[in-house]
């Protein structure tokens, strides 16, 4: 269920592997996104139990229509559930109660919390939402809602000795971000978008734990593991990034 899961005084966070869920096929078992040909239903109750065994109530969990953008949503008391997921890549609130989630496959995703202060935020930033640097509009939109400590975790996602990329295109993006240069194990051009996204974070002033530096997370290598777009294609699985401040 959880490749990682972790328990502060106040928030509750996890990502998710492929373990628990009800999928079968390519999206066996846990598969959190339909848009691959699942069976919405089916993903649906994968989603449920992920959240459930968060401790969040199902009811009010918020996802997001992710686009590759830089925007923000912002969860209030007010922002319905049951309404159509905005457009955005970035989730945060300052609710009691609300269960955030990302949905990913090779992309990076990262959750955020300050603990103390009872914000937190889910991310997904893969190659343009690095160069975008949508971590650092979270983090933004974060501090505007009181948080000032604030940790980010970094779970399963492509790893730089898989992530080839065209040789211009890991130029033009190491000009903007030069952590996010690297190499794959078979000697080609690739991205670092996690080691990217950390040096985002960091230069926010954000406190940052890769869990790659304790588990083996790479979603492309990991296929007992993770789904992978890069993997798997068009019928790809999802995995999520899920946090909530204890409601
Ligand atoms: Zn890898």
């Amino acid at each position: 269920m959880f490749a990682f899961h972790e328990s502060l005084d106040r928030v509750d966070l996890a990502f998710t592997d492929r373990h628990g869920g009800e999928s079968t096929g390519p999206w066996f078992a846990l598969n959190l996104g339909a848009s691959n040909g699942d069976d919405p239903a089916t993903v649906e109750r994968n989603l449920r139990a992920a959240v459930s065994a968060l401790g969040g109530d199902p009811r009010r969990t918020h996802l997001a229509n992710q686009v590759h953008g830089r925007d923000v949503h912002l969860v209030t008391a007010e922002t319905d559930p049951a309404a159509p997921a905005p457009e955005a890549d970035a989730l945060v609130t300052a609710e009691p109660g609300a269960v955030l989630v990302v949905r990913v496959a090779d992309c990076v995703p990262i959750v955020l919390a300050d603990d103390d202060a009872g914000v937190v935020g889910v991310v997904h930033a893969g190659r343009k939402g690095m160069v975008l640097d949508v971590v650092t509009a979270a983090v933004e939109a974060m501090r505007a809602l009181g948080a000032e400590d604030l940790r980010g975790w970094i779970g399963p996602r492509a790893c730089a000795r898989c992530y080839e990329v065209p040789e211009d295109m890991r130029d033009e993006v190491a000009r903007e971000l030069p952590t996010a240069w690297s190499t794959t194990s078979w000697g080609t051009p690739s991205l670092d978008l996690a080691s990217g996204v950390a040096s985002q974070l960091r230069a926010a002033g954000v406190d940052v734990l890769d869990l790659a530096d304790d588990l083996h997370v790479c979603t492309i290598e990991g296929e007992a593991d993770y789904f992978s777009y890069r993997r798997q294609g068009v019928r790809s699985g999802r995995l999520g990034a899920l946090v909530r401040v204890r409601g």
